[in-house]
């Protein structure tokens, strides 16, 4: 449970973690205040802290509030999803089948009247697993050239966590299928990262070393990834062996 602090009217969640500087974040949906702290900073010191930034919150929470949560749509006309990074708007058409088609950015929704949200939220997840399915081949057979190895198998799924994971013994691949949500340099990335894993297993220094060589801006790739703006995210890794 966050400690709460009240600072120049603003209630603030307060974390302490084993950090060195103090993070101060404004967080969807609700504009509420966030600050993680070091273990044993004072309350006078995030008191200052907090006040002198009153501003840039008021700011940010106001932008925040102003616009609806990307990652809880209704599916209804008008709301915008993500696709390959880019926010498109969403038209709902009445049909007896379901589909749904891309035209610049713009999403068509075909489905029938009585569909629920819920209906919809699952045909616009087999769509993006179709789009991902797509891209995945050539960009698998583009890096096992590169990294000289060669994938078992390639599946899509949904998941929680996690952006990609590989079972090294049996060369298998996995991606998560929100990849199709991001910017295709993403998946670029956990595709390179998830090969790299069928040359090391671990996390470790001749990992990143491969890592550095075939995509040496991974880490900024990787960051834009796992920071992005308003929309809710599977945790902070990208891949794991088995
Ligand atoms: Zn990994």
């Amino acid at each position: 449970m966050a400690e709460k602090l009240l600072i120049s009217g603003i209630e603030v969640e307060v974390q302490r973690k084993k950090i060195k500087n103090m993070h101060l974040t404004v967080r969807p949906p609700d504009g509420r205040v966030h600050i993680s702290v070091p273990l044993y900073t004072g309350n006078d010191v995030i008191h200052r802290f907090v006040s002198g930034k009153s501003n840039w919150i008021q700011r940010h929470a106001d932008r925040i509030r102003s616009h609806p949560r990307p990652s809880d749509p209704e599916y209804i006309s008008g709301d915008m999803l993500p696709v390959w990074g880019r926010l498109c708007t969403l038209e709902i058409l009445y049909g007896r089948t379901h589909c749904v088609e891309l035209e610049g950015d713009r999403l068509y929704m075909t489905v029938r009247e009585a569909s629920t949200a819920c209906q919809r939220a699952g045909i616009m997840t087999e769509w993006y697993r179709r789009q991902l399915k797509a891209a995945l081949p050539e960009l698998i057979q583009k890096w096992e050239n590169i990294v000289g190895v060669e994938a078992g198998s390639v599946r899509v799924k949904n998941m929680r966590t996690r952006w990609g994971t590989c079972n090294t013994k049996e060369k298998r691949l996995w991606f998560n299928l929100r990849l199709a949500r991001k910017l295709p340099e993403c998946l670029e990335y956990v595709v390179v990262h998830e090969l790299v894993h069928l040359k090391e297993k671990g996390h470790n220094a001749v990992f990143y070393g491969y890592m550095d060589q075939y995509l040496p801006e991974w880490r900024a790739i990787r960051h834009g990834l796992n920071h992005p703006a308003g929309e809710w995210d599977p945790g902070i890794d990208h891949g794991e062996r088995e």
